[in-house]
């Protein structure tokens, strides 16, 4: 047995170890994974055949094996296409693919040029992994996902350059690569081909791995009725905007604000119409503030908006804008259901726990409802000013 085979037959474990590892996150529900493994079974194949090669005839040896491993790569796209939410180009896929064996046919029946046919095989890898590269550095991803996204793409453009490169001097300069070595061509192409689809894949897993955090983080921090951040998700961003308010003597400010007569609502409407009330207040609310403000649901029908950067002023701007938003009437067959929210508002004081912003917050909410509801109230002037006004509207 030649010594080259090993490296290939090492690879094809590997594939079958991916397909280990991607059936693991089967259950994850994550789109993309199915494809890889796919991917990863006919490389398995292809590469079982490469290693094969004098003992097999030559349409597996050459033709089907190139054709397997092709398709793998094309598998392999499929895949992040799936994960990236993107339709996969299945027309253009086939097209390569069919062209790229009619070539190697053409280089093994016509012209029996084993350089040829690896050349014209890397050019579609390397074009396959261009658009890997391409497609995951297009996609917009949130922080959390950065690094293993790098990672992918980083792996996939060196893929792409070396089996474009690869193909390139091969066609441009035929007897430079051939001639002298031609096996070390063909397994340079092979090595690159063989570790390109565990290396893709091992940078798939991560994105998998990523992504999944990323949810499982957001499922601990978000409310599961409305999407709006939780009440524990508040308290630790409260507490980070906190120190940051301290360090730079910035304002920040908070809000309470809470649905009025809800108890009726759910009694006249039903509990469903009551939730879609809340749904809806968070929508409004969501249309209204800032990147880095945080509205969050405290529990029933209680929510908070955080506000970085906002002085007393500036928060009960926004609290008034909030209640003029959350003054809706929602359509509904048994009778239109209308809505409104009082709203406390406290900016910190020095020294001040959230805690105690909280409080105090609350305590101005609840002079807005005695003041009649639909309404807003400031838990104290500042800086002893006389008390805005809090007219309606
Ligand atoms: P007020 O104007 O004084 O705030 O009166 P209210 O009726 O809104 O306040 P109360 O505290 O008496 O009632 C709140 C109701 O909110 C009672 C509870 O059943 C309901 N509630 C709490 N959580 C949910 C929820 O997730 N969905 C629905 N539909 N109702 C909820
Ligand atoms: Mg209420
Ligand atoms: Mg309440």
């Amino acid at each position: 047995m030649s010594s080259a085979i090993y490296p290939l037959l090492l690879t094809a474990a590997l594939c079958v170890v991916m397909v280990f590892v991607l059936a693991s996150l089967g259950r994850s529900g994550i789109p993309g994974v199915h494809a890889w493994a796919l991917a990863n079974g006919a490389a398995m194949l292809s590469l079982l055949l490469f290693s094969a090669v004098a003992g097999l005839p030559a349409l597996l040896a050459v033709e089907i094996s190139e054709a397997l491993l092709g398709l793998s790569i094309c598998l392999l796209y499929d895949g992040f296409r799936r994960f990236l939410g993107r339709p996969t180009p299945y027309a253009v896929l086939g097209a390569g693919l069919a062209l790229m064996l009619a070539a190697v046919a053409w280089f093994h029946y016509v012209v029996d040029d084993p350089d040829t046919r690896m050349a014209i095989a890397s050019l579609l890898h390397g074009g396959v992994c261009l658009a890997i590269a391409a497609d995951i550095l297009r996609q917009p991803h949130d922080a959390r996902l950065a690094y293993a996204h790098r990672f992918t793409a980083t792996a996939a453009l060196l893929f792409a350059g070396g089996h474009l490169g690869r193909a390139l001097a091969h066609l441009a300069h035929p007897r430079m690569l051939a001639g002298a070595a031609p096996s070390l061509s063909n397994s340079f192409y092979l090595a690159l081909g063989t570790v390109a689809l565990p290396v893709l894949t091992i940078g798939a897993v991560m994105m998998v791995h990523e992504r999944m955090l990323a949810q499982a983080e957001d499922m601990a921090n978000r409310d599961y009725l409305t999407g709006a951040w939780n009440r524990r998700a508040l308290f630790r961003f409260a507490d980070r905007e906190l120190q940051r308010a301290r360090r730079t003597g910035r304002p920040l400010s908070l809000l309470v604000l809470d649905v009025d007569h809800f108890k009726r609502i759910n009694d006249l409407h039903g509990h469903a119409q009551g939730d879609r009330v809340l749904v809806d207040l968070t929508a409004q609310a969501g249309a209204i503030i800032r990147r880095f403000d945080l509205f969050a649901r405290l529990g029933g029908e209680e929510f908070a908006l955080l506000l970085p950067e906002a002085d007393a002023d500036a928060a009960l701007h926004a609290a008034h804008r909030l209640r003029q938003a959350m003054q809706r009437t929602l359509p509904e067959s048994s009778g239109a259901i209308a809505y409104t929210v009082s709203i406390g508002v406290a900016t910190l004081r020095e020294e001040e726990s959230f805690s105690a912003l909280l409080g105090r917050a609350d305590v101005a909410l609840y002079a807005a409802k005695e003041a009649g509801r639909n309404t807003v109230r400031m838990a104290e002037p500042p800086d002893g000013l006389p008390q805005a006004p809090h007219a309606r509207g």
